[in-house]
């Protein structure tokens, strides 16, 4: 049986990196990393947070029908790549990706059956709060990604579940009883080989 594939989303800060690293490390799942041609960050490494690419690279992959889907994003490109989503889940891995909101529309077009997590801060003083914490960002970039997080609010509704990232511990323990209800919810192909199994015995 394939995989299941999981995407969280949430404004730039909302804390989905520290959540995915936490849930990765306490289930199964595995990460899809993304291509991206924003410079890394310090303390980033080629093919562990992202794939960095230059812009050839990265377009040179689009003209191959290499993503599953990509986006601009704060003047960087970002793309799901299709060798890294589809390997996996055709070994039966459930797979989740990390991606922004517009990624997320785009990967249900392709994985209509692909569960859709919302993950926000308690409140938009804490989202800034972290985006100033975390140092990288200049104040223009800062004041996209606010700007772009009171856009992305309004999709919430288009998704599936929503995690309020207050208490991280919670944060994680919300995700992964979304993934543990996701694995139990009665699917046709599931049904089919347990009926076939339960006959043969
Ligand atoms: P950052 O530069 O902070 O790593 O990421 C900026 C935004 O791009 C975040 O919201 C992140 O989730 C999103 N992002 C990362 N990888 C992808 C991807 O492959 N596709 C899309 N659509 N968004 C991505």
């Amino acid at each position: 049986m394939a995989g299941l594939l999981f995407v969280i989303s949430g404004p730039s800060a909302a804390g989905k990196g520290t959540i995915c690293k936490r849930v990765l490390a306490e289930t199964d799942l595995e990460l899809s990393v993304s291509a991206t041609t924003r410079k890394p960050r310090p303390g980033e490494e080629h093919g562990r947070e992202y794939y960095f690419l230059t812009e050839e690279e990265f377009v040179a992959l689009i003209e191959n029908n290499g993503f599953v889907e990509h986006v601009e994003n704060f003047g960087c490109r970002y793309g799901t790549l299709v060798s890294d989503v589809q390997e996996r889940m055709a070994r039966g891995k459930d797979v989740i990706l990390e991606i922004d909101v517009q990624g997320g529309y785009l990967v249900r077009e392709k994985f209509p059956d692909c569960i859709l997590i919302f993950l926000i801060p308690p409140t938009p003083e804490e989202l800034e709060r972290r985006i100033r914490n975390r140092g990288t960002e200049d104040e223009e970039s800062i004041q996209n990604r606010l700007q772009t997080a009171r856009r992305e609010v309004k999709c919430i509704k288009d998704y599936d579940y929503l995690v309020i990232n207050d208490d991280l511990d919670v944060a994680v323990e919300d995700t992964k009883a979304v993934i543990r209800a996701e694995r139990c919810r009665v699917a046709e192909d599931k049904c089919s080989s347990i009926e076939q199994i339960f006959k043969e015995s």
